[in-house]
């Protein structure tokens, strides 16, 4: 037996000896030496305490003698496996985790082990040397370690309802909780090494991911909560609020947390009330604008009540002020000749009258849907030179020379009546508008259109007004100024569309206005078994 430990170093002096002895007596690791033939040669203080040395036994038994066990304190240490035995073959090994227990330490002990050869010349092995520690604080550490990893994980893996998924930098998935896959519908087996590309997102926005990650890393600061629109596994959307933040690796670099929260029924519920307040909105708009026309409507409606009761006063007056003239006569005996002139009179303001209910007439007719037209074979030529012939004595005491030379017939399938009525307010308003001044009328035409144009030079219209004197109670001028119904246009427009054809102007204030209303000429009649208009020869 040996009496000291390291009594085996007889190469130094002394007092070198000694200090080296006390020097591996201080460390805190264990450290025994074997020579070549496998004798324990020295050891020092911490090794005597950790496995109860001195120990004499050859290497095949140390398994036994030193009551080497595997990890799991119950397999003994294979002899090939003991580290010192290994060093004494030339081998070196590093932290090998072996469990000691024999008479000498009952308590048992894991030791960390390292051995190493001792080469001698020519690198022959002349020893082993075996240094190990306790093992139970870092196997304590270890197992805290684990159990606090265990505990971390089980937290994630169960926590309901917050899907929780770890990405590496490049955006591929390390783990991926239970909320998560009841969330997307995947797997972790399914995802985890894989980037959510094609899966959950499509490149653009694994590509934003990526992106964030990298964000996130630069700068060290959590991204979110933000949304996300993500694919479920069978193909649905599903909207989460998603908070991400990198936690450092050992290695230096970083991996990222995924917080999810499904918000998607709230999503849902936010389109469907911002869709509501969306169709309120319009519905608001359109009945304001609804209350806004009715109020026009009704201010329309009164000042047409009050043009129109003006417009039927002005003919009656003098009608009523010509039949009692009439009257008085009648009883006085007063001839024909005396009498014939208020005749005219009465019969003019009367026909006048006729025309005004006329026209309020067609209004209400017209805004029925009733305006029927009765398809005949017109000559519009003819049908202008009549109406021309009518106006001759209004348009002479108005001052207003008319021009119309065509004298080719012009044929078309047209609503005579409809037709004069057309021509007998734009040439009507000619005359009340253009006082005074010449008025030209032209036909043109080829073989599918007829165009009449009917020109001023009266008061004209200002820009502005041009578009809507086409509607209805529309004026351009004042009541003070010109009388009328503001209805001889759009009666105009209603005929004229009705046969398939248009009507605009060009006015310019001051210098007078152009009315031009082209017709198709051929039309089906509305009534097929009276077969096609044939067109008459020589149009
Ligand atoms: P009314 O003449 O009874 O007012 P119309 O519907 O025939 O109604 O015409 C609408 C408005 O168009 C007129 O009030 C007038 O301001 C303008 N207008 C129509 N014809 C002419 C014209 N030849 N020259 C200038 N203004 C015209």
């Amino acid at each position: 037996m040996m009496k000291h430990a390291f009594s085996g170093i007889h190469d130094l002096n002394a007092e070198a000896g000694l200090l080296l002895r006390g020097a591996l007596d201080v460390l805190d690791e264990a450290i025994i030496v074997a020579d070549q033939a496998g004798r324990i040669v020295a050891w020092n203080k911490t090794a005597a305490r950790l496995v109860g040395l001195p120990v004499d036994a050859s290497p095949e038994v140390w398994n036994e003698a030193f009551g080497i066990f595997l990890p799991d304190e119950r397999t003994p240490c294979p002899t090939e496996s003991v580290p010192l035995w290994r060093a004494l073959q030339g081998d070196r090994v590093d932290d090998v985790e072996l469990y000691v227990k024999n008479p000498r330490t009952p308590q048992g002990i894991h030791v960390l082990v390292s051995a190493r050869p001792i080469l001698g010349e020519q690198g022959r092995v002349r020893g082993g040397v075996v240094i190990f520690q306790d093992a139970t604080v870092t196997r304590l550490a270890q197992a805290a370690l684990n159990h606090a990893e265990a505990r971390l994980r089980a937290i994630v893996i169960n926590t309901p309802n917050i899907a929780i998924e770890g990405y590496d930098a490049q955006g591929r998935v390390l783990y991926w909780n239970r909320a998560a896959e009841r969330l997307f519908g995947w797997s972790e087996d399914e995802v985890v090494g894989k980037t959510l590309d094609g899966m959950m997102l499509d490149t653009p926005s694994t590509q934003k991911f990526v992106e964030t990650l990298e964000e996130i890393a630069r700068t060290g600061r959590p991204n979110g909560p933000n949304e996300w629109s993500c694919r479920r596994k069978d193909g649905s959307e599903v909207w989460v609020y998603s908070t991400i933040f990198a936690i450092p690796t050992i290695a230096g670099a970083c991996e990222f947390v995924c917080m999810d929260v499904d918000v998607t029924p709230l999503k849902l519920a936010e389109d469907r009330i911002r869709e509501q307040a969306k169709r309120m909105e319009a519905q608001a708009i359109d009945n304001a604008n609804l209350f806004q026309e009715a109020l026009q409507a009704i201010s329309a409606r009164d000042d047409f009540l009050a043009v129109a009761s003006h417009e039927l006063r002005t003919p009656l007056t003098p009608l009523k002020l010509q039949l009692e003239r009439l009257v008085r006569d009648a009883r006085a005996g007063a001839s024909q000749e005396r009498m014939a002139p208020a005749l005219e009179v009465a019969h003019r303001q009367a026909g006048r009258l006729a025309a005004l209910i006329d026209r309020l007439l067609d209004v209400s007719r017209i805004t029925a849907g009733k305006l029927d037209l009765s398809l005949d074979e017109v000559d519009l030529c003819a049908l202008v030179q009549d109406v021309v012939t009518r106006f001759g004595r209004e348009a002479e005491e108005a001052g207003c020379p008319i021009s119309f030379h065509h004298d080719k017939p012009l044929w078309g399938t047209w609503d005579r009546l409809r037709l004069e009525q057309v021509v007998t307010n734009l040439l009507g308003n000619a005359i009340k508008y253009g006082r005074g001044k010449p008025i030209e009328l032209e036909l043109e035409a080829d073989d599918g259109t007829a165009r009449l144009t009917v020109r001023d030079q009266g008061v004209g219209i200002a820009p502005e007004d041009q578009g809507k004197i086409f509607e209805r109670f529309e004026r351009a001028v004042s009541n003070q100024s010109f009388g009328g119904l503001g209805l001889g246009l759009w009666i105009v427009r209603q005929i004229v569309e009705t046969h398939g054809g248009t009507v605009r102007v060009e006015s310019t204030p001051g210098v007078g206005s152009t009315f031009c209303v082209e017709l198709p000429r051929w039309r089906m009649p509305l009534d097929e078994s009276h077969g096609t208009i044939s067109i008459p020869p020589g149009t």
